[in-house]
């Protein structure tokens, strides 16, 4: 089952997104009608409330009157966290309960509009985020909903901004444009993307990868990573000691492959084999033929043994390299960022070796790209080595 978490802000079109996946195929949790179902009449979920802010916040016909209730529970931090305890945990239960009766095999969308504002993104396989420029949205509520201009914006101004909700967005949806623009956008992710990302997950495989081929900087590699190593993070738990962005695209300018390379730094080798499980269960199987790095000359071989996993999502290459804490790959791998970041001939000589590799690799694809690609960077690095520990001021004989 693949999680997608679906948000955007009020008025940009997180509903109508949601109606075109739920034609495709999806299974829709939306939080809202959960939110209204727990205090529906008759459940236990109204009577907490009525206990705790009297029958007070009761319409004539017994259901909730929420404005009755927003009245008496947004009046002080008290009354607040009173209510929020009350639902907060009945729409999780809801929320777990929906979800776990989806199918095995489903595509679930959480319809959640404070997506953001609540941190929810890491536990999520994708974020979509669809976005409207504030003019346009506050047009659609005025237009829509019957909101009037002042209150439309005064909404709006309280929820996340569009920075921090394309910060949290793997998938950036762009609807400011004609009703009937989104529908094939929307549907193209769901074929090319959503879809084999689910079957990925479920069967415990990769995506499939193209041709090696170097592409210019992203300036957004950075808050790729973020989202990546968030997830990462969760499914980690205490056995990651830390989790970085490593590699190329860690570094900022620097043409690269369009790959994030995240490490995973655990205590030691056992560690790395509990994790096999969990990170398998988020999308991040393990390669089993790869168990080592190139040991460096002059250090133990037996230390640079390392796990190495590859993501599911056919949209957003990324593999994640876990090692042992200290031992050489580990630090290397730290060192050699740290290294190209302050040092622009070393990334100037880094990129040139790149390309070689890469026009070495033209016209492959699958192992044989990376085998060639590798074959010219496998005996730069060895020769490199001794300079990154010496430049990052690491004693090599501590090896
Ligand atoms: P949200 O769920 O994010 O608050 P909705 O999907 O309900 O937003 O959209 C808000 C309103 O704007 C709805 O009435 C919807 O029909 C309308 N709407 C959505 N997308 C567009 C669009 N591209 N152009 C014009 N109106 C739209």
């Amino acid at each position: 089952m693949l999680r997608i978490g679906l948000t955007g802000g009020m008025g940009a079109g997180k509903s109508t997104v949601a109606r075109i996946l739920t034609e495709l195929g999806a299974v829709l949790v939306d939080s809202d009608v959960i939110a209204r179902e727990v205090v529906a009449p008759g459940t236990e979920g109204l009577a907490a409330l009525v206990a705790a802010f009297s029958d007070d916040i009761l319409a004539a016909d017994g259901s909730l009157d929420r404005p009755a209730l927003a009245a008496k529970a947004f009046a002080t931090d008290e009354a607040r966290a009173t209510l929020n305890g009350i639902t907060h945990p009945l729409v999780g239960k809801r929320t777990a309960e929906l979800i776990a009766a989806a199918p095995a095999d489903g595509i679930v969308v959480q319809d959640i509009p404070l997506l953001v504002e609540n941190g929810l993104g890491p536990f999520m396989n994708l974020v979509l985020v669809v976005m409207a420029d504030t003019e346009t949205r506050v047009h659609r509520l005025e237009t829509f909903r019957g909101i009037d201009r002042d209150d439309a914006l005064a909404r709006i101004q309280a929820q996340a901004t569009d920075e921090q909700r394309r910060a949290a967005g793997d998938v950036l949806l762009d609807n400011s444009g004609a009703p009937g623009d989104l529908e094939p956008v929307v549907r193209e992710l769901w074929e090319r993307r959503l879809v084999p990302f689910e079957a990925n997950l479920r069967a415990g495989a990769r995506a499939p990868r193209g041709a090696v081929r170097l592409v210019e900087p992203d300036p957004t590699w950075a808050a790729q990573a973020r989202r990546v190593i968030a997830r990462l993070a969760v499914a980690c738990g205490d056995k990651a000691r830390r989790i970085d962005h490593i590699g190329s695209t860690a570094v900022a300018g620097l043409p690269a492959k369009d790959v994030l390379d995240i490490q995973i730094t655990v205590a030691d080798l056992e560690v790395a084999d509990e994790l096999r499980e969990s990170l398998r269960a988020i999308g991040f199987p393990r390669l089993d033929h790869i168990t080592t790095d190139d040991p460096k000359p002059g250090t133990d071989p037996a230390r640079w043994v390392k796990r190495i996993h590859a993501n599911a999502d056919p949209g957003r290459a990324v593999n994640v390299h876990v090692r042992v804490d200290g031992w050489p790959g580990q630090r290397f791998a730290l060192a050699f960022v740290e290294w190209l970041r302050a040092d622009a001939a070393a990334r100037a000589e880094y990129l040139e070796i790149k390309r070689k590799a890469e026009a070495n690799a033209a016209g492959l694809t699958g192992p044989a790209a990376i085998e060639a690609y590798l074959a010219v960077k496998t005996p730069w690095f060895e020769q490199v080595y001794p300079r990154v520990l010496a430049a990052t001021g690491q004693d090599a004989a501590s090896e």
